[in-house]
């Protein structure tokens, strides 16, 4: 693992544009279950996965909402752990230049991150699915403490996160990453991602090189250095070490 860091670090000090490139697992530490780690993952429960879809959200709101909102809910109380914070540090001294997340948790900017695409759309919000007006969390909580879920509109149109669903188009942030990534990308550091999701993993061809920090195989373990581990662990390790060898 050291040579691997050591090598890692080398990577990170000499490029340019390096870009991060973060999953779910990035924030187990914090707490938020991601999707595929086995056993733990949300998707050991097949029901979740065929109710985490626009067209269940429009068919059985309320259903949506009585498994979906009380995650959120607890997403929002999240706070960064170490990975997102050396992740934000890496931005810091210069040796990242962004990070684009498939997360929702907000995590990366609460840490500090300044340049963040969220391509999956984030919680800060939540928007009307027919007059597309803004609503506050709050309508949500109200609703569910009424029992009167879903939460609506003042004009009557279902409230929704601003999130991707399975099925629905990829967020604007997307396709803004994308235009940044196509300028060129030396290197992209993939923190807790299985690299599974599509078209966010399609990202990742863009870069000359990668560095996959997970716990479990990828995909693209090939074509990277990969450090195994535990993100919390070894992208703090991973920025001292880049820090050391200034
Ligand atoms: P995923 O669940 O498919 O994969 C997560 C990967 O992270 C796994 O390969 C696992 O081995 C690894 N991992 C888990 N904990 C780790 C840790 N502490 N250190 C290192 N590696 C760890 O997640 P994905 O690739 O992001 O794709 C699934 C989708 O999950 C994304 O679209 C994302 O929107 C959504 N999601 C987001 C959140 C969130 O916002 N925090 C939570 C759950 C799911």
């Amino acid at each position: 693992m050291d040579r691997k860091l050591a090598e890692a670090a080398a990577l990170l000090s000499r490029s340019s544009r390096a870009y991060a490139f973060t999953g779910a697992g990035v924030s187990t530490e914090s707490g938020i279950p991601d999707f595929r780690s086995p056993g733990t993952g949300l998707w050991s429960n097949p029901k979740l996965l065929s109710l985490a879809t626009g067209d269940a959200l429009q068919r059985e709101p309320a259903r949506f909402y009585n498994v979906f909102l009380p995650q959120w809910l607890a997403y929002r109380q999240a706070v960064p752990n170490p990975a997102h914070k050396a992740i934000a540090g890496l931005e810091a001294i210069g040796r990242l230049s962004g990070v684009v997340t498939q997360n929702i948790d907000g995590l990366h900017r609460k840490a500090g991150s300044q340049v963040v695409w969220e391509v999956h759309g984030h919680l800060r919000h939540l928007v009307c699915s027919s007059c597309q007006r803004p609503a506050s969390f709050a309508v949500a909580e109200e609703a569910l403490q009424k029992g009167a879920l879903p939460p609506r509109c003042r004009c009557g149109g279902v409230v929704r996160p601003d999130v991707v669903l399975f099925g629905e188009a990829m967020a604007p942030d997307f396709d803004r990453a994308l235009t940044v990534l196509r300028q060129g990308c030396e290197l992209m550091l993939i923190v807790g991602s299985s690299l599974a999701v599509y078209p966010a993993a399609s990202l990742v061809r863009f870069a000359d090189a990668l560095i996959i920090v997970n716990r479990d195989p990828t995909p693209y373990d090939d074509q990277a250095v990969v450090l195994r581990g535990s993100a919390g662990e070894i992208v703090p390790e991973l920025l001292k070490s880049v820090v050391g060898s200034r």
